[in-house]
């Protein structure tokens, strides 16, 4: 039986009420289809940092290097600064393991309220492909005349040909799998006029290669319009790492609660591990309470399976969690009583 080795980082808060219930559903489904799990769990989080000074042990990167994934719940917690929990674990963790794609899935699901008006399950069901490594999120710049009347600020935007052209090539792959084949590019190259035209250069050259995908590009301003009021115009959307940002916390607002957008940092090529986590925070507010929705959680353990090569395996977890939104348990964010626990065993036994 093929055992998958998976670092679990449960993080903080509501991660660590979240995550067993990801893993019940993992072995679940695992049972099933006849593959198991080694869970590697790590205490990296901000309170591993408030007794030891840094988010994980120096050595933290190369624990985990060999893992199959990663699989995450959530870090930060008040009084640690976001940048610390950031800096000091999520970013290296995606550069060091060239996790160049942050991929979620915009989808609306039955049971689930949606902000937008008269939509219903099927009508919206798109993936946003973030670039995750490069763009407007460069640490290359500074600020010169500090102090005078004449001071001033710069950062670099960096979009290099390799990384414009594998995270575009991600979407058209992504595409081909899809029914609709279309990829839409985020851009503004009316605007910022010498990265944006050269995004546009190479969608262009890039879906050449795909001569059987159609494409479409708007500007970052109505392509974040069309979101809310064509949802259904889209089936796989690029931008870059600013543009992507916007749009990967955007798509899942309009498909309903934060409580259960997944998503996840790919390395395409398996050379590194890929780490999978739910969109949402640690939630000190609720922290403690077990009225977490785990299906964040979950949800983005179907996607770990999916790129772990189990696509059966993936949709049928997606099929236990429609099943539970549609007929509950429910927790409270999505007007239920139901606790986190409740919801994890009802979506494993419909596994
Ligand atoms: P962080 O700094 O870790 O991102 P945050 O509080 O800024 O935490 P979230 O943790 O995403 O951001 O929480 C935003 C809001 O959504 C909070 O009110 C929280 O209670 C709620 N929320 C987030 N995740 C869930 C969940 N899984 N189930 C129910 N409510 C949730
Ligand atoms: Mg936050």
């Amino acid at each position: 039986m093929k055992t998958y080795r998976i670092a679990v980082v449960a993080g903080d808060g509501i991660g660590n009420e979240v995550m067993p219930e990801g893993i019940r559903v993992l072995d679940a489904v695992g049972r099933k289809y006849g593959f198991g799990f080694h869970w590697d769990e790590k205490p990296w989080s901000c309170e591993y940092y408030a007794k030891h000074g840094h988010m994980m042990p120096a050595d933290g990167l190369a624990q985990i290097r060999n893992h199959d994934a990663i699989y995450l719940g959530a870090v930060g917690f008040p009084g640690v600064p976001d940048h610390v929990s950031l800096w000091g674990l999520l970013i290296p963790i995606r550069r060091e393991f060239q996790q160049y794609v942050n991929l979620r899935p915009v989808r609306l699901m039955p049971g689930v309220p949606s902000p937008l008006a008269n939509r219903k399950p099927g009508d919206i069901d798109f993936w946003v492909v973030r670039e995750n490594n490069e763009g407007e999120y460069s640490s290359i710049g500074g600020k010169m005349y500090a102090g005078l009347e004449s001071e001033f600020v710069t950062q670099l935007t960096i979009l290099s040909k390799k990384g414009t052209d594998r995270i575009m090539r991600f979407a058209f792959e992504l595409a081909k799998k899809r029914k609709r084949k279309h990829v839409t590019s985020a851009t503004k190259s009316n605007g910022i006029a010498i990265t944006m035209p050269y995004w546009d250069e190479r969608f262009k050259a890039i879906s050449a290669e795909y001569p059987d995908i159609k494409t479409s590009s708007y500007h970052i301003d109505i392509l974040t319009a069309h979101f809310v009021q064509h949802p259904d115009w889209f089936d796989v959307v690029v931008g870059t790492n600013l543009f992507g940002d916007i749009l990967s916390d955007l798509g899942p607002a309009c498909t309903g609660t934060i409580g259960i957008a997944p998503g996840a940092n790919i390395n395409p090529e398996k050379e590194f591990p890929s780490c999978f986590e739910p969109v949402h925070g640690s939630a000190p507010d609720i922290a403690g309470k077990g009225i977490a929705n785990p299906i964040g959680q979950i949800w983005s353990g179907a996607m770990m399976l999916d790129h772990l090569g189990h696509g059966d395996a993936s949709d049928a977890i997606v099929a236990a969690i429609e099943k539970v939104l549609k007929d509950g348990p429910r927790t409270r964010d999505m007007g239920g009583t139901a606790n986190t626990v409740e919801v994890g065993k009802a979506i494993a036994a419909a596994i």
